[in-house]
């Protein structure tokens, strides 16, 4: 039995000070006055980034992926306040990709904090646009068409496949998107150069996401119609966005943010194992030889093509708090209560404050020029050392 443990901070929704008492979950909630709130911290679940390639130095997309890679990117997000994470594996042979995922569920099988940490995997392809733009830097030799059954295989290897992006451009995109939802897999739109009726046939055909909307898609649209204002347009679909400051340009994120609402629209960091590095020039099996601007900025070596993400889900936080305007509760309900909702596999109560959810809990810096920054991290009841995001 765990000896409960108290921690006070300012709830951002409600704007008043509260003590939390918790285990692993959280036993009770007390409001504690507005005397001192001013000057307390606010506190919130831990973040939730849904898309992760990598972090730290480790690849889930590189060939020498083991249950040790996840452990270490597990403990590496918690220490910067992200307490849940899905991993991402890209267009790859499927061999490959049953590797990864067989890594993936051995390590939640050895180590706890994974096993709480990672609500589902994400397969980010292989079935995608083979067009140069819209594929991105995903390898065109491993493109292919869709293909429900492949699905099934890699579910066989391991039951935690929770979300798979798609194009839905080929004819029989809407059967095969019936098919996997069928499997209980959600089905995301992304890197796609599907017109907006395939759109709209893929969201009919049961798709609810939409991968990093405003990238993986054609530099050059049609103003309208146009993919982009039909996956915007369209309430069903919720859309991970990718808060950086270099993937979505402030006024286009500005944007999608109000036209999805912060209960459609989540943040993710994309991130690849460079995430945290040194600016240069390095390899990485998501995207070959990439460029890392002093800026964050990490792309593919002689093209503007983005190369996944460098920056993290917190430094997206701050991002949309700083340049794009939100308030630190709208902010983070795309970083907490979204994405516990719309990814599949997460904890009751995840993402929430309240009785009984995980007591994954960060403090935050409220106000002033440090306003967004994770000052504590605790992880299902265990305060996690070293946290500075
Ligand atoms: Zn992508």
């Amino acid at each position: 039995m765990t000896q409960a443990k108290t921690i006070t901070g300012k709830d951002p929704q409600r704007g008043v000070a509260v003590e939390i008492t918790y285990g692993r979950t959280i036993l009770a909630i007390r409001d504690v006055g507005d005397d001192p709130v001013r000057n307390l911290p606010v506190i919130a679940p831990g973040f939730i980034d849904g898309q992760v390639n990598g972090y730290g130095g480790c690849d889930l997309n590189a060939e020498d992926v083991t249950p040790g890679t996840v452990g270490r990117i597990t403990s590496m997000l918690s220490r910067i306040g992200v307490t849940t994470w899905v991993p991402t594996i890209v267009t790859a042979p499927e061999d490959a990709i049953t590797h990864a995922l067989e890594q993936i569920s051995q390590a939640c099988k050895d180590d706890p904090s994974s096993r709480t940490a990672i609500p589902c995997v994400h397969i980010e392809g292989p079935f995608i646009s083979d067009q140069d733009g819209p594929r991105g830097v995903h390898n065109a030799d491993y493109v292919r068409g869709l293909d429900a059954e492949e699905v099934q295989r890699w579910l066989r290897a391991s039951g935690m496949v929770g979300i798979v992006t798609v194009s839905p451009h080929a004819l029989d995109a809407p059967e095969q998107i019936a098919k996997i939802r069928e499997l209980g897999v959600e089905v995301a739109i992304g890197h796609t150069h599907a017109s907006p009726a395939q759109i709209r046939a893929a969201i009919a055909s049961g798709a609810r996401l939409a991968t990093h909307l405003g990238n993986g898609i054609a530099t050059t649209l049609p103003r309208h119609p146009n993919p982009l204002w039909t996956q915007l347009a369209d309430d069903r679909l919720s859309a991970g966005l990718i808060a950086d400051g270099h993937h979505l340009p402030t006024d286009t994120l500005k944007v999608m943010i109000r036209a999805k609402t912060t209960e459609r629209a989540y943040l993710v960091s994309d991130s690849t194992a460079l995430a945290g590095s040194e600016p240069g020039r390095h390899r990485t099996s998501v995207g070959g030889v990439v460029d890392l601007s002093p800026e964050g900025r990490l792309s593919y070596v002689g093209t503007d093509l983005l190369a996944g993400a460098a920056a993290t889900l917190p430094d997206g936080f701050r991002n949309v708090i700083r340049n794009v305007g939100l308030n630190i509760a709208e902010a983070l309900t795309m970083v907490t209560s979204t994405p516990a909702r719309v990814i599949p596999g997460t904890r009751p109560g995840l993402g929430q404050l309240r009785v009984g959810a995980p007591a994954d809990l960060v403090l935050i810096t409220g106000e002033g020029p440090e306003a967004g920054t994770i000052t504590k991290v605790v992880q299902s009841g265990r305060e996690v050392s070293g946290a500075a995001a």
